[in-house]
């Protein structure tokens, strides 16, 4: 733990927060019938089940929606209690062999975490993933594989 929280330190070092917000989540609620309906990746498509609002453009800095949805969006200024909950990480899974599933930073565990800052991506992205390790050290949050 003491390691990871090292790690954790000079990662935030090395990612400083950019001059331009970044897109953390792109939803939108239909009017019609309240489904609210997110895109997670630029190619990501969705729609609601009556059919009449969409989403599209993931948090790869576009965005498109039906005129008449409700925009939820929310970008990586916000404070990190709601980037938490909101910012998402594909995966599949620890061997790499399951169907790509989004899950929320504030729901992946600790050593998927370690795992993402060991491999490396976008630095917005690391950063919100240092932000979180340094979170859960902070309200003593533990997330560990071997009580999912
Ligand atoms: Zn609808």
């Amino acid at each position: 733990m003491r390691s990871l929280k090292r790690k954790t330190l000079l990662n935030l070092k090395c990612f400083p927060m950019e001059s331009e917000p970044h897109i953390i989540y792109n939803g939108v609620i239909c009017p019609k019938c309240t489904d609210e309906i997110s895109s997670n990746h630029r190619h990501d498509y969705v729609t609601c089940s009556c059919g009449q609002s969409f989403v599209d453009g993931g948090v790869g800095g576009y965005i498109r929606r039906s005129p008449d949805a409700i925009p939820v969006v929310f970008y990586n200024n916000e404070p990190h209690e709601i980037i938490r909950n909101y910012a998402r990480r594909g995966t599949r899974g620890k061997s790499l062999d399951q169907p790509l599933k989004w899950v929320k930073i504030s729901e992946m565990t600790d050593e998927h975490l370690a795992a993402v800052l060991d491999y490396g991506g976008a630095d917005w992205h690391l950063k919100i993933i240092a932000d979180e390790l340094a979170y859960r050290n902070k309200n003593n949050i533990k997330l560990s594989e071997d009580e999912m």
